[in-house]
């Protein structure tokens, strides 16, 4: 539970909007860290994916050491599952969101809870690149809208970047921070700006690994051996790509390219291989095979 400076605000109850890749993870920082959750998803398949996600990495994080044993099980507990948004946010006091990096999906999601929630609940979009502003503007709270930028897989990760929009308070700032900091994050504070740090810089990283292959330079494999044992990057660009997700990785970069202009224009491969359905890991293949999730 978060107390806020002033004691006016705790906060227990954590609503995750969107079941996926990232919405699974976030439930699972957030149920470790002693929130009650509640995960929402507009489709049950996702939610039973998740729920079998969250089992076997609460799990595994008991036979690792990273939690006690009987706190996987007090841990699932704690998370409802819910195909009703309005049952997963009426009683929020953080609404994360975490949906399809597409704007117009997430305004609709924000304008929704905005009506559900408490005038005190504060929303955050856990968008890669998107506007927090433009996303909290379709609100009646703007300054109590945010992005808690989280990463993938969220359970190992420790960053997460925080970015205030134009209307964002400091308390709400502040009461995001607190929340990170529960869930056991390191934060960095971002003023809005497209990509923030890391997805402007990552993108870029990767569509040029993209364009390498695609021009022939080297193998998928060699791209990635080359930034890992070269450059000490801990994962290729391109197995991080299909990790990510290369639907997510195409929205990302139609974002930049939108925003920022033409060196994000998004590689000609990286467009075949969604039209394809090569979507990564979640696929079961993407620059390269996987046993599909
Ligand atoms: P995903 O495709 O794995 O999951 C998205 C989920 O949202 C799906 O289960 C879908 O059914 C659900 N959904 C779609 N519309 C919805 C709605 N209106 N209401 C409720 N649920 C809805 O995507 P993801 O990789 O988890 O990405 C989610 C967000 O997180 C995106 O904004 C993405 O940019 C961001 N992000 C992704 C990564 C990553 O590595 N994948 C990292 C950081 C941030």
């Amino acid at each position: 539970m978060i107390t806020n400076e002033m004691g006016k605000f705790t906060m227990k109850k954590i609503a995750v909007i969107g079941g996926g890749i990232m919405g699974r993870g976030i439930a699972y920082a957030a149920t470790v860290a002693g929130f009650q959750v509640h995960l929402h998803d507009l489709y049950p398949e996702a939610l039973e994916k998740a729920k079998t996600y969250l089992e076997t990495e609460l799990r595994k994080s008991v036979h690792h050491g990273f939690i006690r044993p009987g706190e996987d099980e007090a841990s699932l507990n704690r998370i409802t599952f819910t195909t009703n948004m309005e049952e997963a946010a009426v009683e929020a006091d953080l609404v994360i969101e975490a949906v399809l990096e597409k704007m117009e999906i997430k305004v609709d999601v924000f304008k929704k809870l905005d009506k559900i929630c408490p005038s005190q609940t504060i929303l955050a979009t856990n968008t890669s690149t998107m506007s927090p502003t433009e996303i909290g503007a379709q609100t009646s709270r703007p300054e109590r809208c945010i992005a808690m930028h989280f990463f993938n897989p969220v359970h190992k990760m420790k960053l997460i970047e925080i970015v205030r929009g134009l209307d964002t308070s400091d308390e709400t700032f502040r009461i995001a921070k607190k929340a990170a900091e529960a869930m056991n994050k390191e934060v960095v504070e971002v003023n809005e700006f497209p990509g923030f740090v890391t997805s402007r810089m990552n993108c870029l990283i990767g569509n040029e690994a993209m364009n390498m292959l695609m021009e022939g330079v080297a193998s998928a494999e060699d791209i990635d051996k080359a930034m890992k044992l070269g450059l000490n990057h801990p994962m290729g660009p391109l197995e991080l790509a299909d990790l990510v997700g290369l639907d997510t990785r195409l929205r990302n970069m139609e974002y930049l390219y939108q925003t920022l202009g033409e060196k994000y224009r998004p590689c000609p491969l990286l467009i075949k291989y969604v039209k394809a359905g090569r979507l990564g890991r979640k696929s079961g293949a993407g620059f390269y095979k996987y046993d599909k999730e």
